[in-house]
């Protein structure tokens, strides 16, 4: 089963329901990143991409133009068209180019999911303001913890990041700047990111950024390391709280476990590849499963045994969820 660049449509607690592209073609099981995370729910990147590396089977401009017009499904009520997946989308080059191409075939609002890591390129940054929502991951205001839970490539600096987030939110042509704080805690002595000094010094970076939306979340899937857990809620809601008191309460959205929207008819070509493209980009239970492709469950089951028979995905138990992920053999 190979991996497809245009997959979906699927729900999700942020985005609705989105037509996700991936900018890489191959391999298969493989993430392409410029970042490992601590908290990475596609597991560990054997060798990180670093600034100059060339993409290999980067996608074209005119695959991805061509996919989301021959797309075979009603995609009418779609919430985005998301750039996400299983690599860094900022990675391609051409992504200000795809953008354009879809805006011509398409009404739907472009979205782009990044981990800021090349924000501080102005390039990057003229791609991504083509875009009418950019999310962009923040972990940290201090150097030190964003090496210890991004694991970045050797040449990334937070110092350009935070200051291409500020370009990019001053730019005109930029409809709106979502910033991500992934929180993390963790099972040994670790450099969390929600002690009241990292928060402390996550407003001071988001007030110099001065971002549309902030979105606060923590780990909800399987993450790379065991010892990462997800922050407790009631953690969680004392910074909202303390975000809200900042920033406002209409800027700040704190995201909690579990897919919000209740589930949409969606038509469906190959059920199979759609259940192991979803569980490619991002281990899911059953219960999640079954919600964001809008599948039933008497339907979904002889599926998720023919996957795991044919040892396409395996089970992982996580915090006594059982999750499916993909099987990398
Ligand atoms: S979480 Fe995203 S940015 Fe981090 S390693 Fe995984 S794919 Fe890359």
């Amino acid at each position: 089963m190979t991996k497809r660049i245009i997959y979906g449509p699927i729900l999700s607690r942020r985005l609705g329901r989105s037509l996700g592209i991936d900018v890489i073609k191959t391999p298969d099981t493989k993430k392409n990143c410029n970042f490992d995370c601590v908290y990475c729910q596609l597991g560990h990147v054997s060798k990180k991409i670093t600034g100059n590396a060339k993409l290999k089977g980067a996608v074209s401009t005119e695959e991805v133009v061509e996919g989301i017009r021959s797309y075979r499904r009603n995609i009418d009520n779609l919430d985005y068209i998301t750039f996400s997946g299983t690599c860094e989308p900022t990675l391609n080059p051409l992504l200000g180019e795809m953008i354009k191409g879809i805006r011509k075939i398409s009404t739907h609002p472009v979205c782009v999911i990044t981990n800021s890591s090349l924000v501080g390129s102005e390039e990057v940054r003229e791609s991504l303001a083509e875009a009418d929502l950019v999310v962009a991951t923040l972990v940290s205001g201090y150097e030190e913890s964003f090496r210890a839970i991004n694991r970045p490539a050797e040449d990334i600096r937070l110092e350009n990041i935070i200051n291409g987030l500020k370009e990019l939110k001053r730019m005109e042509k930029l409809q709106k700047l979502g910033i991500e704080i992934m929180l993390v805690d963790a099972t040994i002595d670790f450099p969390v990111n929600h002690t009241e000094k990292e928060i402390e010094r996550l407003k001071e970076v988001l007030i110099a950024i001065d971002p549309d939306e902030i979105e606060i979340l923590t780990v909800s899937r399987p993450p790379a390391e065991d010892y990462i857990v997800p922050v407790p809620e009631e953690r969680l809601r004392q910074v909202a709280l303390e975000f809200e008191k900042e920033f406002g309460k209409e800027r700040v959205k704190l995201v909690l476990k579990g897919v919000k929207r209740s589930r949409s008819v969606m038509k469906h070509g190959n059920i199979e590849e759609e259940v192991y493209d979803l569980i490619l980009r991002r281990p899911c239970t059953f219960k999640q499963i079954s919600a964001s492709l809008g599948i039933d469950k008497k339907e979904l089951k002889p599926i998720i045994i023919d996957l795991i028979s044919s040892k396409k995905i395996k089970e992982t138990i996580i915090c006594k969820d059982k999750y499916y992920r993909i099987s990398t053999k």
